[in-house]
């Protein structure tokens, strides 16, 4: 991609009405910009990166062998009145009447949709267990939409549902999908924590959250100190050491009855990226979704929901990965692996050379961020180091005269100078 020809309105002021430092890189550095309260159009950088944060979770949940659907945003009032969560729902729920006077509302989660698939069309044991999920966007009307896509009113969130017939089974998909996000979260470049949560309007009696720390976030977390010292792999081993250790969010977190020493606890803030629970029978039970078991009887499905901020993901992995001059953005989601810099653009032999950098690193399949455009050598640092692109090339005439380009880690910020021979092989 050539930025002469990209779309990246960047800010130079950090904007006044943004409080925390994602939201702030997010505008400056051209990714989203606001539409109104709590709602975001996503501009082509803002846009690749959640694609990428999409596309992880997305194969995560495929290898463990959850099934994707997509249902509609628009949901009947009729199937939330047969759960008892309509009325329950209360102001957070955008309603919706159609030129019929059809009561219609924009889902700000989906367990009723999807039990009402399931009851439709899974009708034997032998038809379950099954984990089912979907990529979509919810509404939620928040009372205090704020931190720009970490609070939205319009956010993208992966939703699964997982349908068993008993409840050890159910506990046992569960686990699964716990495992499912610590590697999803370890592939985005996170290191979040389980923490033990309320299970709340959902129901059900197991849940957690799923929590990065960051000084910004909104949950008050105490946790097992040992937490900091794991090297965390993604693993079945780690998902066993972490269900040892005691983590819990403020509501739940009992200082009396604490099983762990108090001088063995951290206290600090986190953000809320997934959050999962057992919900039992709850749905099957109202809305009768029920299978036919191997003896012949009518057996309710047991359920459990789960769920991942993905745009709200995209927040925090700034939140976790900035410096004082923007974004450093991991690997895995940065919407470019390399950024080229022609320092001097009109000097043939800079343009030529990054040209040919630049034709041959596509050539490779390597994404590129080409600056080409007629710009000072600080606007095209700063815009390099703001958007966070981990890899620069830095391409100008004074190295070149003796063959040399230079390498740049955006994170470390060190910088290697290397022959144009050795380039492919050092990046
Ligand atoms: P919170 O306590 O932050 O309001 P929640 O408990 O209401 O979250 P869930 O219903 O469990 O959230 O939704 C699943 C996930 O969707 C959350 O873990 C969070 O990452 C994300 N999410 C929830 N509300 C929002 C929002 N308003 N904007 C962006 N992401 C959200
Ligand atoms: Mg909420």
């Amino acid at each position: 991609m050539r930025l002469s020809t990209y779309f990246l309105p960047t800010l130079k002021e950090t904007p006044n009405d943004a409080q925390i430092v994602s939201h702030r890189l997010m505008l400056r550095s051209g990714m989203i910009a606001q539409e109104c309260a709590g709602i975001y159009h996503w501009l082509p950088l803002g846009l690749r990166v959640l694609q990428k944060v999409e596309e992880i979770v997305r194969q995560s949940m495929n290898e463990a062998g959850f099934l994707e659907v997509l249902m509609p945003t628009l949901q009947p009032a009729e199937l939330w009145e047969e759960s008892g969560r309509y009325d329950a729902y209360g102001k957070e729920m955008l309603r919706i009447t159609d030129r019929h006077d059809r009561r219609l509302l924009y889902g700000p989660t989906a367990e009723e949709a999807i039990t009402d698939i399931v009851r439709r069309f899974m009708k034997s044991y032998k038809d379950l267990p099954r984990v089912l999920y979907q990529i979509q966007w919810k509404f939620r009307d928040e009372i205090r939409p704020r931190f720009g896509v970490m609070r939205g009113r319009e956010f993208l969130m992966k939703d699964a549902y997982s349908f068993d017939l008993d409840a050890e089974s159910a506990r046992e998909t569960y686990r699964r999908v716990m495992h499912t996000y610590m590697v999803t979260f370890k592939r985005l470049g996170l290191k979040a924590i389980p923490v033990r949560a309320d299970t709340g309007p959902i129901g059900g009696d197991l849940s957690h959250e799923f929590h990065v720390f960051a000084s910004t976030g909104e949950s008050d977390i105490y946790y097992d100190k040992a937490f900091d010292a794991l090297d965390l792999k993604g693993d079945e081993n780690d998902l066993n050491q972490l269900m040892n250790l005691y983590a819990m969010a403020d509501t739940m977190h009992d200082p009396k009855n604490c099983p762990v020493p108090q001088e063995q606890l951290n206290h600090t803030k986190g953000i809320e990226i997934g959050h999962i629970f057992y919900s039992g029978t709850k749905y099957s039970d109202s809305m009768k979704a029920t299978v036919m078991g191997e003896m012949g009887k009518q057996i309710p499905l047991e359920s459990g929901c789960y769920g991942i901020g993905v745009s709200r993901l995209v927040g925090a992995l700034i939140e976790a990965h900035h410096d004082d001059y923007g974004i450093i953005w991991p690997e895995s989601v940065a919407p470019f692996k390399i950024g080229l810099i022609n320092l001097k653009k009109g000097d043939s032999l800079s343009d030529e050379t990054c040209e040919k950098i630049y034709h041959t690193l596509l050539s490779q399949g390597k994404e590129v961020l080409y600056d080409d455009r007629d710009e000072s050598i600080g606007v095209k640092f700063s815009t390099m180091d703001l958007i966070g692109i981990p890899t620069q090339i830095i391409v100008g005439p004074r190295g070149l005269k003796d063959g040399n380009v230079e390498i740049k880690n955006r994170r470390t910020g060190e910088k290697i100078l290397c022959t144009l021979d050795n380039l492919y092989q050092r990046i």
